[in-house]
């Protein structure tokens, strides 16, 4: 009798034993199970932290950077249209502007300046700086930056020099820093804006100067659609000054 009570009390022990172990590797799984879970799901935030962390610097930051640049102006229509555009989108370019064409146009410069872009000068009569005597070469730039230094009481440092060409060894009473470009899609030889616009866009890329000329609807059309993509990339737009010397 004795001995039939102890067998049952051993089989209720050792199956509470065994339900005890069981609750307990229950208990250990779903610890490990969750510990896990939390290990994951930690790292996954430090990972986001990180990559939140990132994504301003470049958004906003100097990386991204990158320079408008119309030639040939001021336009009466659509040197007009691109500065309402740009100043809509709060977005500052450079113009480089022949001398010849600021007469009768006063206004585009004052606006311009208004406005914070920098205005260059793009010789008086759009010539290739090389073909002149030093002399002619030298008026060329100076009757230009006179002109413009009536309008917004200041002198301009920076020269666009027509097809690409400079003399450095020009040897004039002032000092001109030469703006070339990285990016030119040919924008005077086709009336289709959406070609502009692929041809800047297929090529640009972060710190590069964009070389297209406010004479032409589809140019500036183009320059527009061009800005509305970059900055939803978020890239920033700048001078040429800010972009070379800062
Ligand atoms: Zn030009």
């Amino acid at each position: 009798m004795e001995k039939i009570v102890s067998d049952r009390e051993e089989k209720e022990k050792s199956g509470y034993r065994r339900l005890f172990v069981e609750i307990g590797a229950r208990i250990g799984k779903s610890l490990f199970f969750w510990g896990m879970a939390a290990i994951l799901a930690f790292s996954a935030y430090t990972d986001l932290v990180k990559l939140g962390d990132a994504v301003p610097i470049t958004a906003a930051g100097e990386d991204k950077r990158i320079a408008l640049t119309f030639d040939d102006g001021p336009h009466p229509v659509y040197t007009k249209m691109l500065l309402e555009g740009l100043a809509e989108r709060n977005v500052h370019a450079s113009f480089f502007v022949i001398g010849k064409n600021i007469s009768g146009r006063e206004d585009l410069i004052e606006k311009m300046y208004e406005g914070g872009h920098l205005i260059g000068n793009h010789t008086f009569d759009h010539v290739k700086i090389c073909d002149l005597s030093g002399e002619a070469a030298c008026e060329q730039i100076e009757k230009t930056s006179a002109l413009i230094r009536e309008i917004t009481g200041e002198d301009t440092e920076f020269v666009r020099p027509p097809f690409g060409e400079w003399n450095k060894s020009m040897e004039c009473s002032f000092q001109m820093i030469p703006v070339m470009w990285d990016v030119d899609p040919l924008d005077w030889t086709t009336k289709n804006q959406a070609l502009v616009k692929q041809r800047i866009l297929d090529k640009v890329k972060a710190g590069d100067i964009i070389l297209m000329h406010d004479c032409y609807e589809s140019s500036v059309t183009a320059a527009l659609e061009v800005v509305d993509q970059l900055l939803a990339e978020g890239y920033e737009f700048v001078t040429v000054e800010e972009l070379i010397l800062e």
